[in-house]
Parts: structure tokens; C-alpha cells; sequence
């Protein structure tokens, strides 16, 4: 080990600078490997690059190269002087060690940050960073891997994209975004919209910020004027022109002047560097100058102010978010900071990777990018046309780069960033090995990844928020990321706590692998670049997505099925002879899919309990038809059990005592009847229950072993018809038939609620504002056509029978037919409770200040806790999926215990 802090020539070195890093074919370290980490650590420097290169800070406020000028000069020299099976140690930004390892491994390993848990929080990182211990990396800082805002943009861009395919059919023309924040990292946002052809507003209040997206053609245009940046924006609006405009501000004054004057946003997110409170965040009131004055004299008191702040800031993006804007936390922790200090909703802004990027995780996408360093634009455009040429079919890439490429200003060395899945990535470093090689690129090319990828984090509160299986904050994966990666052989790896989200919030890897043309280049090429998505794969196969899992058997990504099963608590299975065929029977999978539709229809038809009662409720409906003197007279199981909810869940009302005297007779069979209709479907679930009981503790193998004498084997072997799919058949499409009824009965309650002839006195179509917008209008024709659907699904596929086999098997039940439609009646009954749970929570809050029962009020707030008020029209789908997903949980149903 060679120690390097004790090199007194190198400690005294403090040139300040600035670098850029060399450029062209000649060398001055040992190797490319090393020199390829010396020419990046130089770019995360160049004032082109970084933000502030004479701090040494590259972007996300404190996120640092190195951790001071003399360790700068140290990890320099120490490079210089690398041999080729020698890896230099890297702690938080100072060159600690120097080892002796192999000509495959890593030539620089890097831990920034990094915190025993429970000190991992910033007063005691701000404690050991001004004793000068530790450094924040933020994410591609002190992993030399960040390449200016152009490695954000396509994030950037790809998000924008897929919020406007999912809210906006495809683009954002005619659409306002409103954000905070043109930093490093937020500085990609106006380009971003634009390149979707929207408008943003971005706010910042750091005019030189704004200024330097100016002049490298991020954003349009600047201005102070808040009167001036609206009516730039509603001409570019009005015009589906367009336009980003940096306005010089404070968000937690602009915001809320927004809301103030109902300036109309479609999207409202925020990239101020929120995770750092008292670095990042500029408190209301102050200037740049007095923030930082406040900083030095009283940190407490500038974090108390600045998270205070963030409420206001928070707040106005609910009250956007209830206008019917599209709100989403952009990975700077606002919502826990703001919700610590007392916005309780913070968390009703959804997070951006369960909303739009999870989906590529599965499939092993994310930021993949990487760096010519020759400095030579000439060998991007090469890789450019690479990719174009290896990816035809993909239709993002190849929008991407029709967008990127001559577009805006490379800053520091050339660079491409260019999000490729599992398998893309290592062909793509492949082909550029091989073109070095060839001499077609004219020096080695650095090819790396943002931290934020699909196997390298652990952030509750980003990449791994809302995991399926709850564990966002396990961060063996990250771990095992980084192990893997020095295991594969990348050319440097690093491991970092913090990054987007703040001490405490997140642990990550990176990586960056050389491709200078050699055999050695090209195996750590393939092992690292499919290890590394790979694990993100398995990470999210583990995790139980489908997609995921999909992907791993498809592209044959070894997940050890064993130890997934340990991990869960599964108790593997050992089969016995002829247990094979209960895998393949159909009776069996009929079966299987019969009671997992069996256990949701069950939690359906409770919740349909629920919201008949707050519907009869809110249509000022008479619970008399539910006495239980008329229940008891035809005493059907079901009929008894749900008129027994529905006194419950009236139980005390005041919408039902403040029309007691209305003399009204009876409803109509919707209301009326929902004992009757509930309960049968209710005696169908239970028949059907018992027939699945049955089945599932019968021997249905055939031939069937009797033994009548265990101890001599006697006995017969019988042959016979067991596995007949009959019992299920019927049973499944019985199932069926009852769920559409449910969703049935459902429809004609949204369509009381809704017309304004039978809805007892509520705003037609349950619209804010009548007239202006259209309300629940549309959500009653998807109910609609969803229980028309049903109605086709619920033709029982059990009447048919199509002999095979040569006539042997000349009566078959179709059991496996009536399965798989059951699978689609009930999702869409699902879907159609959860349009009346929206239209009824709606109602209900027209009705106000008259409440509703007790526990129809626990079901309403249920409702509101994941589907705010609808206060003008808004895209419904993302408010109908969570509340679906809050009913197949069991959550609604819970308001009638
Ligand atoms: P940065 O520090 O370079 O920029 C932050 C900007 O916010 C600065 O220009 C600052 O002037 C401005 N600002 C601070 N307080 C403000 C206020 N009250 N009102 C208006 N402007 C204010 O940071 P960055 O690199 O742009 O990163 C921004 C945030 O995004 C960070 O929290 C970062 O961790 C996070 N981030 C998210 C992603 C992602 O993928 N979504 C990726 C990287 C970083």
C-alpha cells in the first residue's frame, strides 16, 4: 500500500484552476483506464460542466468531485502514477490508499457519503464536513461520471414524455408546466418541455442560473416580471407554440401567487435542491446575499425558515394538483421535508418513478451515457449513428436523437445520454469497442450511468418508492450492485449515500467502464454492461413485477428461484411422483383462478355495500327498505347480511335525518333493492365458495390409488373421471354472471348520481362550476361500457363442449374459458366501484356541512386519501387506478367493521 496523504508535494498543491480535461489521443497516465478517470474527474470540474468548479461542486447544491483542492491534486497524481493492476481507494473525495490487485479489476473503487445509519442524517454529515471528513458526491459528482445538464435531459425529456402519453395524448402543445429550479440538474426541465412541444414556466432565484440556461439554449427567455412571464406563456399557450420562460423568483412566492390569481397549470412538479435545507432552498424573503449571511450566523434558524418555506411551496402545488393540475415530486424530497414541518397532504403528490419510470426499471433501462474522450464531437456523431443503426425499432432513441443531436451545446467533453435496456446496453459498448479499435472513434470512449438506474438504489422516496412488495428501503441492493460491478471489472465503481434525496433518504452505485478498443475492455464490457442492468432486473423481478419477471426469463437473466423463495418464506415444494400433472391440469388452474377471483369478488361485493349505503345517503334515498322485519321475512343469507350493512353504514346520519319527513314511499330497485341484488350475489359467492372448498381437498388424478392396507399394499387402482372441469365450470361462470350483476347495479347508482333529473337536487353530472366542465359525464359512459363488457363476459363459456382426443374426450366443460374471462369481469366491476367511490365522495362533498354516518365518513376519507376533490375537469385515470387499487387492498370495505 502506498500511503498518498502523506505526500507533502502533492498536500501543498491548491490550484484552484480551471481544468478541462486533455483532449485528443496522447496519454499521460500509465493506461486509458486510468487516464479515462483523470479526463473525467477534469470535466466533472470544467466550468462548462460544473456549477460551481471553484468550490469544486459539480451540481444538486453541495454534490463534490473531491473533497478539497489538495485532494484534488492528490487523486491527479495519484492516477498519474496508476499501473495497470493497481486500484486507488477513493473516501469521500481524498485518495486514501493505493492496492495491488489485478489487471480485471477496478482501477479506482469510491465511497462518498457514506453514514453508520443512525448518524446518517445532515447535522452530523454538516458536523464531519466542517471538520473536513466527508463529502457529499450527490450522485455523478464524486463518481466522475457527470456530463452537464445533457445527462438529466433525457431523463428529463423521456419523463415529460411519458406524462404527456399518459395525461395528454402523446404531447404537451397548449400545455403549461409550471417548476422550480434551473440548477444543474433542474436546468434540463425547459428544454425538456419544449422538446415535447409544451410551455414552462420556470422559477429560480438565482438569475445567473437561469441566465447560464439562456446561453446554452436550455431556456428561451428570462425575465423578472411575473405579469410579463404570464402573458409571454399564454400567447405560446393560446398559439401551441413552444416556449420555456425563466422567471427570476422564489418559488414559495409564485407559487402561491399562481394559485391567487387561477392561472390554469397542467403540470406542476419542482427541482429546486429541496433535499438540502439548508444549502439547497432559499427561505421566502431573503436574497441570495442575506440567505447566505443567515447560513453562516444561525443554520437552525435558516432551515427552520427555508423548511417553512417549502409548505407554502408544497401547499400551492396542492392546490394546482386539486385545480386539476398534474403534480409529481421530481426526486428533491420536498414532500418529506414540507410534510415534517406540518403539510400533512405532501405525500398526495405522487412520486415520478412509481408514476412514470418503473416500468422501464423492469426491463433494465435507465440513463445509460457515455463520453468521447477525445474531446472530438465528430466520434458522438459516430456513436449517434452507431446507436441509430443497432436501434431502429426503438422509437424513443431514435425521437430522442432526431431531437438531441445539433441541438444544444455539448458542455466539457462530448457526451451521449441514451436510456437502453437489458442486452442493448452491452451491444452498444460492444459496438463501441470495437469501432475505437477500428480507429472509426478516435480515442476511448467512458461509458457510465446516472446512479438513478433500475438495480442501483435504495430510495424510499424515488427509485424505490411503493415498491410492490413494500421494500423501499432495503439497500443490499445497491450493495450487491456495486460488488457486482468490481466484480465484473468496471473500470471505476462507487457507492454513495444521500445523493437526489438527502442524508438518510438514499444508498446508490455507479459505474463507468472504459472502452479503449482492447479484449480486456471488451470482456469487462460484456460482464459489466449485462451485470449491471441485470441486477436492476432481478431486483425488480424479486420485487414480484411481472414485467421484470417477463424480462428475466426472456433474455435469461438467472434468477435462483430457491433463494427468491427463502427470502419470502416459501417453503419449496418437492414433488412426488405424478404431482407434475396438478402443475399442467387445467382443472387445477381453473381452480387456482377461481379462488383468487373468488377471495377479490368477495371484498367487491363488501365494498359495494359500502358505497350503496353513501350513495343511498347522498341521493337522499329511505333506509325503511332495509328494516330488518322485511329482511327476516325471506330470510336469504346474503340479503340479510348486506341489509344489515346498509342500516350500519346509515346508522346516524345527518344527510338522513335532514330529509326524515320528505314523506317519500320508496326508491327506485338501484337503492331499493340492493339487499336483494348484493345478496344473491352474496349466496353465489358462497356456493361457489363451498364448490372450490371441495374441490380444493379432492383427489381429481385419475387413475386414483385406493390402498386398503397401507402396510401390504393392497389395494386398487381405479380409472375414472375426476379431473373433469364440470364442478369449476359452472362455478366460475356463476362467478361471472354475479359480478356483472355487482357492477350492474353499481352503474345505475353513478347514474343517478349524475343526472341531474334523478340526483335529488346535485349539480348536474356532479361538475364543479355547471357548464364550464363536464364532469363525472364521461366516467359514467366508461361504467357503462365496462358493465357491457361484462355482460359479453358473463355468456357462461360452460355451455359449450368441442370434442378432441379421436372422441375419447367427447364432453369437455370449457372451465378454462370461463377462468380467464372471469379474470377481465373482475377488474372491470373493480374499476366500475371504484368510478361510483369517486362519484359518490364527490357528491358527498357538495352536501357539506351535512355529514354522512360515522362509518360513511371513514370510507370518504379513505376515498379522499388517495383522490382529492375534483374542482375542475382533470384526467380521472390516475384517480380511478389508486382508487382501485384502495379497494381490491380491502380498505373501503374496512368502514363497515
Ligand atoms: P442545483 O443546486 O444545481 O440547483 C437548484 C436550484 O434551485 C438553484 O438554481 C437554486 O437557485 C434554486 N432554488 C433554491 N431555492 C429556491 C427557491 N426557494 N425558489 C426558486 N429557486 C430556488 O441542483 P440540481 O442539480 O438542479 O438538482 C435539483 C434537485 O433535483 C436536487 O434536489 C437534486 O437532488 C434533485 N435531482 C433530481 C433528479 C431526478 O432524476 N429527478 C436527478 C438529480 C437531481
Amino acid at each position: 500500500m502506498t500511503p498518498i496523504s502523506s505526500d507533502t508535494s502533492v498536500l501543498s498543491s491548491t490550484n484552484k484552476g480551471p481544468f478541462k480535461a486533455p483532449r485528443g489521443t496522447q496519454i499521460t497516465c500509465k493506461g486509458w483506464q486510468q487516464e479515462a478517470a483523470l479526463r473525467m474527474l477534469m470535466n466533472n470540474l470544467d466550468p462548462e460542466v460544473a456549477e460551481k468548479p471553484d468550490d469544486l461542486v459539480v451540481y444538486g447544491g453541495t454534490g463534490k468531485a473531491a473533497r478539497n483542492w489538495e485532494c484534488f491534486h492528490a487523486i491527479v497524481r495519484s492516477l498519474k502514477d496508476l499501473a495497470a493492476d493497481e486500484t486507488l481507494l477513493v473516501q469521500s473525495g481524498k485518495p486514501v490508499g493505493v492496492f495491488r490487485t489485478h489487471d480485471y479489476a477496478p482501477r479506482v473503487l469510491l465511497c462518498n457519503s457514506n453514514l453508520v445509519g443512525h448518524w446518517a442524517n445532515w447535522e452530523h454529515f454538516h458536523e464531519l464536513d466542517r471538520k473536513g471528513l466527508i463529502m457529499y458526491g450527490q450522485m455523478t459528482a464524486g463518481s466522475w461520471i457527470y456530463i452537464g445538464t445533457q445527462g438529466i435531459l433525457q431523463g428529463t425529456f423521456q419523463t415529460f414524455a411519458a406524462l404527456a402519453d399518459r395525461h395528454f395524448g402523446g404531447s404537451l402543445k397548449g400545455k403549461l408546466v409550471v417548476t422550480g429550479g434551473v440548477g444543474g440538474m433542474g436546468g434540463a426541465q425547459p428544454l425538456s418541455v419544449t422538446l415535447n412541444d409544451g410551455v414552462v414556466l420556470a422559477i429560480d432565484v438565482d438569475r445567473t442560473r437561469i441566465q447560464r440556461r439562456v446561453d446554452t439554449r436550455y431556456c428561451d427567455t428570462i425575465t423578472e416580471n411575473l405579469d410579463e412571464a404570464l402573458a409571454l406563456c399564454e400567447a405560446a399557450k393560446r398559439e401551441g407554440r413552444a416556449l420555456s420562460v425563466g422567471l427570476v423568483g422564489n418559488c414559495a412566492d409564485v407559487l402561491p401567487e399562481l394559485v391567487r390569481r387561477g392561472v390554469e397549470v397542467d403540470v406542476v412538479t419542482d427541482q429546486t435542491s429541496a433535499h438540502d435545507p439548508l444549502n439547497g432552498y432559499l427561505p421566502q424573503g431573503f436574497s441570495l446575499d442575506q440567505g447566505g449571511e443567515l447560513r453562516q450566523r444561525d443554520p437552525q434558524e435558516y432551515v427552520r425558515r427555508s423548511t417553512a418555506s417549502m409548505v407554502v411551496h408544497v401547499n400551492a402545488m396542492l392546490a394546482m394538483q386539486r385545480a386539476g393540475a398534474v403534480a409529481f415530486d421530481y426526486g428533491n424530497n420536498i414532500r418529506r421535508f414540507a410534510c415534517d414541518a406540518g403539510c400533512a397532504d405532501a405525500f398526495l403528490i405522487p412520486g415520478f418513478v412509481p408514476e412514470y419510470i418503473r416500468p422501464l426499471f423492469c426491463t433494465g433501462a435507465g440513463p445509460f451515457r457515455w463520453v468521447a474522450l477525445s474531446g472530438d464531437p465528430r466520434d458522438i456523431d459516430r456513436t449517434d449513428e452507431l446507436a441509430l443503426e443497432l436501434f431502429p425499432d426503438n422509437e424513443i432513441l431514435t425521437r430522442w436523437m432526431r431531437l438531441s443531436r445539433g441541438q444544444f451545446a455539448f458542455q466539457g467533453l462530448p457526451a451521449r445520454i441514451c436510456w437502453l435496456g437489458y442486452g442493448d446496453r452491452a451491444r452498444m459498448g460492444e459496438a463501441i469497442n470495437h469501432l475505437v479499435r477500428k480507429g472509426e472513434i478516435s480515442a476511448p470512449v467512458a461509458i457510465g450511468r446516472d446512479h438513478l438506474d433500475t438495480g442501483s438504489v435504495a430510495s424510499p422516496y424515488r427509485e424505490t418508492e411503493k415498491m410492490l412488495d413494500g421494500s423501499d428501503a432495503i439497500a443490499d441492493w445497491p450493495l450487491l450492485n456495486f460488488a457486482l460491478n468490481t466484480a465484473s471489472g468496471a473500470s471505476w465503481v462507487s457507492f454513495h449515500h444521500g445523493g437526489g434525496v438527502g442524508m438518510g433518504y438514499s444508498l446508490h452505485a455507479g459505474q463507468v467502464t472504459v472502452a479503449d478498443g482492447s479484449d480486456n475492455a471488451a470482456q469487462r464490457i460484456r460482464r459489466v454492461l449485462n451485470n449491471d442492468p441485470g441486477i436492476g432486473v432481478a431486483r425488480h423481478a424479486d420485487a414480484g413485477y411481472e414485467l421484470a419477471q417477463q424480462t428475466a426469463r426472456e433474455k435469461g437473466i438467472r434468477i435462483p428461484a430457491a433463494d427468491a423463495m427463502r427470502r419470502a418464506q416459501v417453503k419449496p415444494l418437492v414433488l412426488e411422483a405424478k404431482e407434475t400433472i396438478s402443475l399442467i391440469n387445467g382443472t387445477q388452474a381453473m381452480l387456482a383462478i377461481g379462488t383468487l377471483s373468488l377471495l377479490q369478488a368477495e371484498t367487491l361485493v363488501d365494498t359495494a355495500d359500502v358505497l350503496g349505503g353513501l350513495c343511498c345517503d347522498a341521493l337522499k334515498g329511505t333506509d325503511t327498505a332495509f328494516d330488518e322485519r322485511i329482511h327476516k321475512a325471506r330470510p336469504h343469507a346474503g340479503q340479510m347480511k348486506t341489509a344489515a350493512n346498509l342500516r350500519r353504514m346509515l346508522e346516524g346520519s345527518q344527510l338522513r335525518e335532514s330529509h326524515r319527513d320528505c314523506g317519500r314511499v320508496q326508491d327506485a330497485y338501484s337503492l331499493r333493492c340492493i339487499p336483494q341484488v348484493h345478496g344473491a350475489v352474496r349466496d353465489t359467492f358462497a356456493h361457489c365458495r363451498q364448490v372450490f372448498e371441495t374441490e380444493a381437498n379432492s383427489a381429481v388424478d385419475n387413475p386414483l390409488v385406493f390402498i386398503t392396507d397401507a402396510r401390504n399394499g393392497e389395494g386398487d387402482v381405479i380409472s375414472g373421471g375426476n379431473f373433469h372441469g364440470e364442478p369449476l365450470a359452472f362455478a366460475l361462470d356463476f362467478l361471472a354472471i354475479a359480478l356483472s350483476a355487482l357492477a350492474g347495479i353499481s352503474e345505475r347508482r353513478i347514474e343517478r348520481l349524475v343526472n341531474p333529473a334523478l340526483s335529488e337536487g346535485l349539480p348536474p353530472f356532479l361538475a364543479p362550476g355547471a357548464g364550464l366542465n363536464s364532469g363525472f359525464m364521461m366516467p359514467q359512459v366508461v361504467a357503462a361500457a365496462l358493465v357491457s363488457e361484462n355482460k359479453v363476459f358473463a355468456h357462461p363459456a360452460s355451455v359449450d363442449s368441442i370434442t378432441t382426443s379421436g372422441n375419447k374426450e367427447d364432453y369437455v366443460s370449457m372451465g378454462m374459458t370461463a377462468a380467464t374471462k372471469l379474470k377481465r369481469v373482475v377488474d372491470n366491476t373493480r374499476n366500475v366501484l371504484a368510478i361510483e367511490a369517486m362519484a359518490v365522495a364527490q357528491a358527498l362533498d357538495f352536501l357539506a356541512p351535512l355529514k354522512t354516518s360515522k362509518r360513511g365518513q371513514t370510507a370518504h376519507s379513505a376515498i379522499r386519501s388517495v383522490c382529492p376533490t375534483m374542482e375542475k375537469d382533470r384526467v380521472m385515470y390516475g384517480d380511478f387506478a389508486r382508487i382501485a387499487a384502495l379497494i381490491a387492498s380491502g380498505r373501503l370495505a374496512e368502514a363497515l367493521r
